[in-house]
């Protein structure tokens, strides 16, 4: 099957799922702001108007990578000597990094006062066409450990196409279309479980959980299910601050290190912000996160957590022999292995040399990737070797090179401010990870388990894939 079928649909027929879909998204809270500035208007999420096809082997594949990653990151992060050696060597090569090495290093000396940590994950994945066949694989792009977003706006879309195949049956353009296709999505609930099961380990019954949130976030409601899941499900008090709010407003208790914001205890600080140069224009930025960090409260994530999600511990992990030293079982790290697309470095080693020169040579088959989040920072193809010549080795080591994964195409039709767009599209599929665990490795792990996914589609010409950077469309998976 083909989801070329979808455009069998009639203009008229068009029109109403369209409708349904979008009054459908602006009643249930399927919704972003209408733009950065505005405090009281939204629009309907962009989304896809069907589910999109995925192979069922596939994605059932990616449900069971997640708790050997979870576990595997949650290790990395413990891993002291890992840390100074993969991360310690880019310190001089990216400020943002040694900035948060230098957080990392000056609470580890000071001792750290919270042995708990919280992991809300998504590991992301596309699919790979063997050239000349029709053979998919399934490869991961990155493993994120901090804000990693929408995971109620994908619980919402996977219920809108439940919705819309119920209320239109869509209007029979395709066999395949038929709900027990339609996985259970669970994210919306679970990152808010994860968050509550954290701040019941923190034992205060009056603290609140900290969201850290950017001045001005589109993705705004994506961030408040979770809040008012939080307190529906389990009664648990949130507040919103900004760096500069939490470094203006926070401080410690000189005894017990328990972080006080408007005289409230925090039981877990959770980041929507923090992930980029950007969300720390001043030294006050970097002093809110130095507070949170040697503060009692349970981070998601620890400064450490967020080290070990930087794309060159991606690429070390590729290297032969590392995997083995953090999954136990064999079989485990055949399957983790081969999910792995080709990563290299860049720096002033043979093989980073050997990588930049394939680089030159093939551009069409690699992507290079600087330690950035958030989407619009990577460098595609035919773009790459102008930017190999004009950089100096030290800017060079700063990136990781990565083959280009080359999905087959799938024909959607997608809805944008209201705006129709039909045509052949690939989708990235994220898998969300809940873990808690202690600083003891895995001896003590408390909570390790799968939180649901989200399905990202875009145009096939886009390179880049993010919702909010507006490359790419909220969907939903239908397991073929
Ligand atoms: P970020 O942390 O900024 O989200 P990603 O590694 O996810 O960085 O890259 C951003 C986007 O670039 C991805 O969502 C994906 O669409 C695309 N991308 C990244 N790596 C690859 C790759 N190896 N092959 C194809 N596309 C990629
Ligand atoms: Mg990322
Ligand atoms: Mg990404």
């Amino acid at each position: 099957m083909t989801s070329a079928e979808y455009f069998k649909i009639s203009p008229t027929n068009l029109k109403i799922l369209k409708e349904q879909a979008i009054d459908w998204a602006l009643s249930h809270g399927l919704v972003i702001r209408t733009n950065s500035n505005s405090t009281s208007t939204t629009v309907h999420a962009p989304i896809s108007l069907f589910p999109s096809p995925f192979p069922k082997k596939e994605f059932e594949f990616v449900l069971e990578l997640q708790p050997i990653f979870n576990l595997l990151f949650h290790k990395l992060s413990n891993d002291h000597e890992f840390i100074e050696k993969v991360i310690g060597e880019l310190t001089d090569v990216d400020d943002f990094v040694g900035k948060l090495y230098d957080i990392y290093s000056t609470v580890r000396k000071e001792g750290i006062t919270q042995q708990i940590s919280l992991g809300l994950h998504r590991s992301d994945y596309i699919l790979h066409l063997t050239p000349n066949s029709t053979e998919v694989h399934i490869q991961q792009v990155e493993f994120n450990t901090i804000s990693s977003s929408f995971s109620s706006l994908s619980t919402l879309t996977s219920e809108l196409h439940k919705y819309l195949l119920e209320s239109t049956k869509y209007f029979d353009v395709s066999p395949t279309l038929k709900l027990d296709a339609l996985p259970k999505n669970e994210a919306m609930i679970s990152l808010p479980k994860g968050i509550a099961k954290a701040h019941q380990l923190y034992g205060s019954e009056s603290a609140v959980v900290l969201m850290i949130v950017q001045p001005v976030e589109r993705n705004a409601f994506d961030q408040r299910w979770i809040e008012y899941t939080l307190m529906n499900n389990h009664k648990i008090h949130l507040m919103r601050k900004t760096l500069f709010e939490v470094q203006r407003e926070g401080k410690l208790d000189k005894d017990t290190k328990a972080l006080i914001i408007d005289n409230k205890e925090i039981s877990v600080a959770y980041f929507r912000s923090g992930y980029g140069p950007n969300d720390h224009p001043t030294e006050k930025e970097w002093n809110a996160r130095l507070l949170i960090e040697r503060s009692k409260a349970i981070k998601c994530p620890t400064v450490a957590y967020q080290l070990v999600g930087a794309k060159k511990v991606q690429q070390v992990l590729a290297v032969p022999g590392v995997l083995e030293r953090y999954v136990t079982n064999p079989s485990d790290v055949t399957k983790l292995r081969s999910c792995f697309a080709g990563l290299y470095p860049l720096d002033s080693s043979l093989e980073g040399e050997a990588a930049a020169k394939l680089a030159l040579e093939h551009p069409e088959r690699f992507v290079m990737k600087p330690q950035r989040e958030g989407g619009g920072n990577n460098i595609y193809t035919k773009d790459i070797p102008q930017a190999l010549t004009r950089m100096t080795l030290l800017e060079r080591s700063s990136y990781i090179l990565m083959d280009l994964i080359q999905p087959p195409m799938m024909g959607n039709i997608v809805v944008r401010e209201g705006e129709v767009i039909q045509g052949e599209m690939i989708s990235e599929l994220g898998i969300y990870g809940i873990f808690i665990g202690g600083n003891n490795e895995d001896e003590d792990v408390v909570i390790n388990e799968l939180g649901g996914h989200l399905l990202r589609t875009k145009g096939r010409e886009t390179n880049e894939g993010g919702v909010a950077t507006g490359y790419s469309v909220i969907d939903s998976p239908l397991l073929i």
